[in-house]
């Protein structure tokens, strides 16, 4: 009730403004200072967004060496420092006016080979703040220095540097104190200012980089090598625990590296995205990610990721905001296919073999560079980043399932080696099972050190990866609905699961269109059976459509019905095993893509090499 009397009394203001005005004419052309501030605000949105652009100055001008310097969250000072090309005093003064670069060649807008191209940046922090640039170019004798305010510029004076350019912004936001109002915590423009920063750095590797705020080098990074500057940024403990993504189709290559899933954190704050050496928001990969870790990684869970993708420039649209924070892709869909590809085939080669690593003392499965793989173990970081050719990926494609048995545990495979011998297990990366301790855990001996496995959650999880392929072979089953259910909807939701009709049939899902904006579900898939709230299903289905492309929640839903009942038909913790049937199980996972972890991302298998043995025990 109240807002229905809030807009009756904007329609009446309005009215009443219009006739007022009678013949007066209504539209003006606004002061080049509003314009510019207007402008300023889209481009400049906080500290971080005037980092962002300077040092994408800086690297443009081919700094080899960029320094950051921010103080109190970037309100008072935000100065970058370079060693690149320099500027003439008359570029100088073109620097500071709007629509003025140096780095446009093709007014077509199709082949952007640099960060900036808009020639906007620096009138826009100029329009927001009190700015000066000092520079010198490479062979010049001396600098010159030009400085604008609320505006108004000075004429270049002489002034000392070494070849290179420094921009001071000073008072950020003084002359728009609507935006200063919006500005958060100190603390929290610098975490974003430096996010910038590390964006920037894994982009340009061979680059040094520093960030000092109240007087600390938060950053400092010497020029390194790819891999070197992602451990530098993402920890080392993030190169131990990845596995390489690389895929390429139709002119598109993705390369990267991502964290098993039994690495993740609780935040999606470790993710990166980068286009052509273009840091991009990473909102787009959220989709794709959580297709690919859907069933690894328990919900709230985030894999920490530096995904490259490169492409020729015209199959990029970086024109797409002022802050080109975001990118077109010619072919989207394509795009993201390719992603999930690329992290699937990992996932399946390299999250077999993962596991967790016991606090510090214990190493994981996966190679950390001190324990001695298995032999047919391909280390994560000798493949990740190898830009040399490789042959193209194909799309995850499940390779063929070892046969199953139709109970809770497979037999003993006939090849399956005396324990005695050391030298059989050098072809089991799980190793010969030794015992099993509380019934629960399983303890095997490889060639070079201890396996333990949680003998509940890895056979719930190859019993889910058995359920799966079923479903893949057979299809999903649909049942119609004894009443079928009308969901009303917005239309942008009824145009989106409408359009995807064909693809959520083969999920299980049959809707239909009921007129205005509602929409009809005739069948669903068995699996869920009649206890589903369908209609928030359907709502979730639609809002996962139009936000990644993908009816996500409901292929989320189905693995886990599935998940829960891989659980309840799983042998138990607390059950006795026989021998054979603990080294068939540890056959089975060898021989599973993904059954490294359970559902919710927790490990199964636990590697101890006899190196990290040793160190338990102060033997090294
Ligand atoms: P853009 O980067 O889109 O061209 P900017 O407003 O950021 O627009 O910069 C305008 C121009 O100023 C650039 O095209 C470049 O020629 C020059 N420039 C800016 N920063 C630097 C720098 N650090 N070193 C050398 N030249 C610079
Ligand atoms: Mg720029």
């Amino acid at each position: 009730m109240a807002r229905r009397g809030q807009y009756g009394g904007m329609e009446k203001h309005r009215e009443s403004t219009t006739r007022h005005g009678e013949r007066q004419p209504r539209i003006r052309e606004l002061p080049p200072e509003v314009i510019n501030r207007i402008a300023a605000g889209e481009v400049i949105e906080r500290p971080a967004s005037a980092v962002k652009e300077l040092v994408e100055n800086a690297l443009d001008a081919g700094a080899r060496r960029v320094e950051v310097v921010f103080r109190e969250g970037g309100r008072t000072l935000i100065e970058v420092r370079d060693d690149g090309c320099g500027m003439t005093p008359e570029e100088l003064r073109l620097a500071v006016r709007r629509h003025a670069t140096s780095k446009l060649r093709d007014d077509g807008l199709v082949r952007i080979a640099t960060l900036g191209f808009r020639g906007e940046a620096l009138a826009a922090i100029a329009a927001a703040s009190r700015l000066s640039i000092v520079s010198r170019p490479a062979h010049a004798t001396e600098a010159w220095e030009i400085a604008v305010e609320g505006g108004q510029e000075t004429a270049p004076r002489p002034a000392a540097r070494a070849p290179g350019t420094t921009v001071s912004v000073r008072d950020l936001f003084f002359a728009t104190p609507a935006r200063l109002k919006f500005l958060r915590s100190a603390r929290a423009e610098t975490l974003a200012a430096l996010k910038v920063v590390r964006q920037l750095a894994l982009a340009h590797p061979r680059t040094a980089l520093a960030f000092i705020t109240e007087q600390r080098r938060v950053l400092d990074l010497p020029p390194q090598e790819a891999e070197a500057r992602i451990g530098a940024i993402m920890g080392r403990d993030f190169i131990a625990h990845a596995f390489p993504i690389e895929g390429e189709r139709e002119g598109y290559r993705v390369l990267g590296l991502a964290s098993l899933p039994t690495f993740s954190r609780g935040q999606p704050d470790m993710q990166f995205l980068l286009v052509n050496g273009r840091p991009v928001q990473d909102r787009q990969l959220s989709g794709p990610l959580r297709a690919a870790y859907r069933d690894v990684l328990a919900a709230g869970r985030h894999p920490l990721m530096v995904l490259h993708i490169e492409c020729a420039p015209e199959l990029v649209d970086v024109n797409v905001h002022p802050t080109k924070r975001e990118v077109r892709f010619r072919d989207a869909g394509l795009v993201r296919a390719l992603i999930i590809g690329a992290l699937r085939a990992g996932l399946d080669t390299h999250a077999r073999h993962s596991a967790a690593s016991l606090a510090d003392a214990a190493r994981t499965w996966t190679e950390d560079g001190r324990g001695t793989p298995p032999a047919d173990w391909t280390s994560p970081r000798q493949a990740a980043l190898s830009t040399a050719a490789q042959a193209p990926l194909e799309l995850a494609e499940e390779r063929a399932p070892p046969p199953l048995p139709a109970h809770p545990l497979p037999p003993i495979p006939a090849r399956a080696a005396p324990r005695e011998e050391n030298a059989e297990t050098s072809h089991l990366p799980l190793g010969l099972a030794v015992a099993q301790v509380h019934g629960t855990y399983i303890i095997a001996e490889t060639s070079n050190g201890i396996v333990i496995v949680d003998q509940h959650a890895a056979h719930e999880r190859l019993t889910y990866e058995r359920l799966k392929r079923q479903r893949a072979r057979e299809g999903i089953a649909r049942q119609p609905l004894l009443v079928p259910e009308v969901v009303s909807l917005d239309a942008a939701s009824r145009d989106a699961l409408l359009g995807a009709a064909t693809e959520l049939r083969e999920l299980g899902l049959v809707v239909e269109d009921f007129g205005g904006d509602a929409v009809v579900v005739r069948e669903a898939p068995a699996l869920l059976g009649n206890r589903v709230d369908m209609a928030r299903l359907v709502r979730d289905v639609a809002a996962d459509l139009l936000a990644e492309g993908m009816p996500l929640a409901l292929s989320e839903r189905l693995d886990h019905v599935l998940a829960t009942l891989a659980c309840h038909h799983s042998v138990r913790a607390g059950r006795r095993l026989k021998r054979e049937e603990m080294n068939a199980l540890l056959r089975e996972m060898e021989a599973t893509p993904r059954s490294g972890q359970c559902n919710h991302g927790r490990p199964t298998a636990v590697h101890l090499t006899l190196d990290d043995l040793d160190k338990l025990f102060g033997r090294k």
